[in-house]
């Protein structure tokens, strides 16, 4: 028997007498079954994947099943597992392997990457325990123990540290047992090499880990760094009528409140010429912020009393409101709450 590296035989040896051997995609090294339960593990526990599989499986035993399936129904049992983008490529998939390719499954690495939803570390997963295949996977257990073994610095999302795990992970993949191998990595990462408390007494590189060796296991792998959470800022322009009416804007379709009513908007170094074309008085409003996922707004609602005329602008569908929550329009949630507070 030929190995790669003593990683790889350390590994083989001790899945040999502790891998798991009886999970329910176990069963069979067919691609379908394989490749349906790799992409129900990425961010999700073998414990929890296990009934979701059975129940998928069942559903769908073979491929065609899946891909005659509406969309619906593949959503429907994917409840409860959530990241539904997987749920789509899936069925996806497996319309494009069925309609496109004479329902035959890709057999290598580079094929299988180009299916919706198969990215490189998956691709290795199929390739190897299906196909047989020299192909290294790099998911997020076998990110945790390569680094520590290895002592690679830096967090793993960074493309220099993901290119040097890469190149370990591919060195140390044996051509002989490769679906072992691939099963045992996965294995040591969710059993033995956990992200906290890694029981290293039991743990197949307990010589050779680097990490263990030098006492640095809380270093690796490395953190994401901490970025500051950016806040922009924007001043909302409350225009009031002198018959009490608010004036509200459609904001473009682009962006996170695109095609919704909201009040019109301006940078602060832009508020000055803003308010003077607006005749009437103005009152500053209690500032505050709205969260949206990736940043903050601090927004600065300015009321403003019209007392004549205003020309309105013609690049934006406005309207004027007199009643909250009269007119069946989308409103930002910002526009919300100080409407209600207003009206
Ligand atoms: S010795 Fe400990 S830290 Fe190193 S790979 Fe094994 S379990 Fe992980």
């Amino acid at each position: 028997m030929s190995y790669s590296t003593k990683f790889s035989k350390d590994l083989l040896t001790w899945f040999d007498r502790h891998g798991r051997l009886n999970l329910p995609w176990q069963r069979s090294s067919d691609p379908y079954p394989v490749w349906v339960s790799e992409i129900m593990l990425q961010q999700t526990q073998v414990s929890t994947v296990i009934p979701f599989f059975e129940k998928f499986m069942a559903t769908f035993p073979h491929l065609e099943d899946l891909a005659n399936a509406s969309l619906d129904e593949v959503l429907h049992l994917w409840t409860g597992l959530g990241y539904y983008a997987r749920a789509r490529n899936l069925h996806k998939t497996a319309q494009s392997i069925i309609n496109d390719q004479q329902g035959i499954f890709p057999s290598n690495q580079e094929s299988l990457i180009q299916l919706p939803g198969i990215g490189r570390s998956t691709a290795g997963a199929i390739a190897a325990i299906s196909f047989h295949q020299q192909a290294a996977i790099l998911d997020g257990n076998v990110k945790r123990v390569l680094s520590r073994c290895f002592a690679v610095p830096g967090w793993p999302g960074k493309k220099t540290v993901t290119d040097q795990l890469w190149q370990l992970a591919e060195v140390n993949t044996p051509s002989e047992r490769v679906a072992d191998y691939t099963q045992a990595i996965m294995d040591l990462g969710a059993t033995i090499c956990k992200k906290t408390s890694p029981a290293c007494d039991s743990c197949p590189f307990q010589k050779s880990c680097i990490a263990l060796q030098t006492a640095t296991i809380d270093q690796y792998p490395g953190r994401k760094p901490k970025t500051a959470r950016p806040t922009r800022s924007t001043c909302m322009l409350i225009i009031r009528n002198t018959k009490g009416a608010i004036l509200l804007q459609r904001r473009t379709n682009e962006g996170l409140w695109g095609g919704l009513f909201s009040f019109p908007e301006c940078r602060e170094d832009e508020l000055s010429a803003q308010l003077s074309a607006l005749p009437g008085s103005t009152n500053y409003l209690a500032p505050f912020k709205h969260s949206f996922t990736h940043y903050d707004l601090l927004i600065q609602p300015i009321l403003i009393e019209l007392q004549g005329p205003i020309r309105q602008s013609q690049e934006s569908e406005t309207c004027w409101v007199s009643q909250f929550g009269k007119d069946k329009i989308g409103l930002t949630k910002p526009a919300t709450q100080l409407l209600a507070n207003l009206l």
